[in-house]
């Protein structure tokens, strides 16, 4: 095997040109971790600009009118993004979900779903394509996504309450736009839809309940998400983490609800659903801070300039834009993702659950940089 590993400095995270190996195994629809874990599951950050100021992800302090966005000549095209994405398919993602900052804010998406719609896994399978959005714009785009192939969608919602939703959002932004978008997005077809909930102790707590009330008898799947110590900028104190076990004990008060057993393997939300016959809607928590599940974590991150990140908890990627911009070929490009995959064992939030000092000191990555 050659080592053609290239340090190469980087403004913004530490990145290395991914070493091509000398002999090019071609991928065989399985890849496995040095901790035996499959790559299932592929987020690809379109853009690292969004239209919300959430204190959680980009606090307004510092993502202000001076802070350094990505120019548009750094970022993959949707051509280099799909070929990337038929590679890492090769190599056994079933799952897509496109992110960033803001997805929508990309100028015709639509155009780069087409292109991954048309994709198939190694089984010859449609893929699970998906998208997470702060729903602002979804009400005019929900259409022509589905249209586009999109398969469904994630909304992130934070509170019912427009006052606070407004004081979250930090953008002054109404709850009605984005309760429109996920009407929308049903009507659209994108269902069974996600409405994903950042619970922080004292922000936004009372409305975990709300929430329940507001979308129990639909066929939306609402998940509260622990927040998490992500990046380096949202001042994140374990005190303002409310665990998991306290959001379903709150529920629990309010509604009959029964464990739904878990299906797929590397699903990161425990689920319930309403005891109740015939009452549709379903409950889940992501408690990444209380109860890791980095053992069967099977997804890569693509940043918005083509860097592959193994871990939400990293601080360097490796630079498959410099591959694919250097002229490797697909089987080589292919190789180096086989390469930097087979020597993955990061489990970031296993470790610090365990109190073991993990990362490596480095800046760690941001949320909308490299997408949720
Ligand atoms: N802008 C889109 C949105 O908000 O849905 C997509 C990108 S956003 C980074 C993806 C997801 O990450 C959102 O559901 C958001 O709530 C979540 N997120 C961001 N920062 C977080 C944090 N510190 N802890 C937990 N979840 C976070
Ligand atoms: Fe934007 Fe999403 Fe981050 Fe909020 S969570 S600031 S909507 S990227
Ligand atoms: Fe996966 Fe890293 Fe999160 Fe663990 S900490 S679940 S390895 S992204």
């Amino acid at each position: 095997m050659t080592e053609r590993v290239i340090p190469l400095a980087d403004h913004r995270y530490l990145a290395s040109l991914p070493a091509i190996p000398a002999i090019l195994a071609a991928p065989t629809g399985v890849l496995l971790d040095r901790l035996q874990r499959p790559l299932h599951d592929l987020r690809i950050s379109v853009t690292d600009r969004c239209n919300f100021r959430c204190s959680y992800c980009m606090p307004k302090e510092i993502f202000d009118k001076q802070y350094g966005f990505l120019p548009q000549s750094s970022l993959l095209s949707f051509e280099e993004i799909a070929r990337l994405a038929a590679l890492f398919v090769a190599h056994g993602v079933r799952k897509i979900r496109l992110t960033g900052g803001e997805p929508l804010l990309r100028r015709d998406l639509e155009r780069l779903v087409a292109l991954l719609a048309e994709l198939r896994t190694a089984f010859g399978d449609p893929l699970d394509l998906t998208l997470t959005t702060n729903g602002s714009i979804l009400a005019k785009k929900a259409e022509s996504l589905k249209r586009a192939g999109l398969g469904r969608i994630t909304v992130s919602l934070d509170a019912l309450d427009d006052r606070i939703f407004r004081r979250m959002n930090d953008a002054d932004f109404p709850v009605a736009e984005v309760l429109a978008g996920i009407d929308a997005a049903e009507r659209a077809g994108l269902g069974p839809i996600k409405v994903n909930m950042v619970v922080k102790r004292g922000t936004n707590d009372q409305e975990i309940v709300p929430m329940a009330r507001h979308f129990r008898g639909r066929n939306v799947a609402l998940r509260f998400i622990e927040y998490m110590d992500v990046g380096e900028t949202n001042g994140w104190r374990m005190d303002d983490v409310l665990p998991s076990a306290e959001v379903i004990a709150r529920l629990g008060e309010a509604f009959a609800l029964e464990p739904v057993p878990v299906t797929t393997v590397g699903e990161t939300a425990e689920r319930w659903r309403y005891a109740e016959a015939g009452v549709a809607g379903e409950i889940g928590t992501i408690s990444s801070v209380t109860k890791a599940f980095c053992h069967d974590c099977n997804r890569a991150r693509l940043s918005t300039e083509g860097k592959l990140f193994l871990c939400l908890f990293a601080s360097r990627g490796h630079d498959l834009r410099g591959l694919l911009r250097g002229g490797a070929s697909d089987a080589e490009i292919a190789a180096a993702i086989g390469l930097v995959w087979q020597g993955r064992d990061d489990r970031y939030s296993e470790l610090r659950g365990q109190g073991v000092a993990a990362g490596t000191g480095e800046r760690r990555v941001e949320m909308h940089y490299i997408g949720g």
